[in-house]
């Protein structure tokens, strides 16, 4: 190495530079498919999180490289020029987020002809125009909000209304809640009258659609239209039979309060860091006795859980805020101590009670993670197999592909002329005027 003259070293840094990017979309290639197919979907709360997991990237990294493979799906011509060296992956990272199957080409050119400061300059001034154009857009939604309650002809009310996307996200998720509550009365009714009947017709979706909205007006009618602080909005009481509580494969009725029921490994998990309220029934189901509401957890335990765990101890995870875990559940005599204890986030969590991972504590403290099928799933992954000389690897591969890349693959057309940022957005941003 030491013999290169300096330009010969300088041709060797571009030359592999344009492999490395080649590479990259080739990379890229894979995390896009890996992510189309929810492969990271086991116990990952996202593409990003088992990209840092698996290959060690930081966070920050990891969720960049799954947004770029996302983009470069819809974007043809940035994803070859990447995989032919021509573009670096810094310029392919700077325009993925702006460009758009329409602007794609312009932008192209401009990232051939331009250094990657010209590059970020202009994507800077071109998000600044959409920043623009989207506050006018979100300006506009806004005054468009409509709701029109009118009556036809034969008394019936007619609802036509233009709603802000949230808004009607809150709508269509109180609808699918009524639906819901309105579908468990059904079902409770049905099982109440004879066998022997013939039930009622199921009603079309608009017609549950419909019998929703009415629950919804009485519901808010009936609660003086209070929606009530976040924490009384979320608060689940379960009404569990204990021996349903021990033993989930025990028969036993797990309630909400509202009537639907969950599973039984749902209010395990549920129970599992809760305040209890215990209630004794009686043969008939009347209350006989309750005590007084107690924390699973006492404060000290778990402030000291939170001080050793510092967040999620699910692989890959890290997530600062989560529940205390009981390795063996309170419910079958799983004692509420440090050892037995173990703070997962609320998606982790759920992925222990309900979707089949397994922990446990090793005798010498570390925790194991066991994936449904039983296989281990490490806190660090194996390393993979690297060949001794990748470098040439990659370069017989790509020449393998008819992909001569050299020196000069990435270096920009630009001649050293002054950018005149304002100018390249004005010609080819659609919205700049
Ligand atoms: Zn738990
Ligand atoms: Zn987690």
């Amino acid at each position: 190495m030491q013999d290169l003259s300096l330009d010969r070293l300088g041709d060797e840094i571009a030359e592999l530079s344009a492999h490395l990017a080649a590479g990259t979309a080739h990379l890229l290639d894979l995390i896009r498919e890996f992510d189309a197919r929810d492969g990271w979907n086991g116990g990952f709360r996202s593409c990003a999180g088992w990209l840092s997991w698996r290959v060690g990237l930081d966070p920050g990294a990891a969720r960049e490289k799954v947004r770029v493979a996302r983009a470069l799906g819809t974007l043809p011509l940035l994803a070859q020029a990447l995989a032919r060296g021509e573009l670096s992956y810094s310029k392919v990272r700077a325009l993925t987020r702006v460009a758009t199957p329409e602007t794609e080409d312009q932008l192209l050119t401009f990232g051939r002809t331009g250094t990657a400061a010209h590059v970020e300059r202009l994507v800077r001034g071109w998000r600044r125009v959409d920043r623009i154009a989207e506050a006018r857009e979100t300006a506009r939604k806004h005054k468009s909000r409509a709701l029109h309650v009118y009556q036809d002809e034969d008394g019936m009310v007619i609802l036509r209304g233009r709603l802000e996307p949230e808004v009607g996200a809150l709508l269509v998720q109180a609808l699918a809640a009524a639906r819901e509550t309105l579908y468990q009365q059904r079902r409770a009714a049905e099982a109440a009258s004879c066998p022997g009947d013939v039930s009622e017709e199921t009603p079309s979706m608009a017609q549950q659609q419909a019998d929703a909205l009415a629950l919804l007006a009485e519901t808010a009618l009936h609660h003086g239209v209070d929606p009530g602080a976040p924490g009384a909005r979320y608060q689940v009481v379960v009404h569990v039979d204990a021996p349903a509580l021990a033993d989930p494969d025990q028969p036993g009725q797990s309630v909400l309060e509202d009537g639907a029921h969950v599973s039984a490994e749902t209010s395990r998990r549920l129970a599992c860091d809760a305040s209890r309220v215990v209630m004794r029934h009686d043969r008939d189901g009347r209350v006989v006795e309750v005590d007084a509401r107690t924390r699973t957890i006492p404060p000290a335990i778990r402030r000291a859980l939170h001080h050793r765990d510092h967040g999620c101890r699910f692989p890959g995870c890290g997530v600062r805020f989560g529940q205390g875990h009981h390795i063996r559940h309170w419910a079958n005599g799983g004692p509420t101590t440090l050892s037995n204890l173990a703070l997962l986030c609320r998606r982790h969590h759920r992925a222990v009670h309900e979707d089949g991972y397994q922990l446990d504590r090793q005798p010498d403290g570390a925790l194991r993670f066991h994936r449904p099928d039983g296989r281990l799933l490490p806190d660090v992954p194996p390393p993979p197999e690297v060949p001794d000389d990748p470098v040439n690897v990659l370069r017989a591969r790509h020449e393998a592909e008819g992909l001569h890349l050299h020196a000069r693959t990435t270096t920009p057309s630009w001649l050293g002329e002054r950018l005149d940022v304002g100018w390249a957005i004005d010609v080819m941003h659609p919205l700049a005027r």
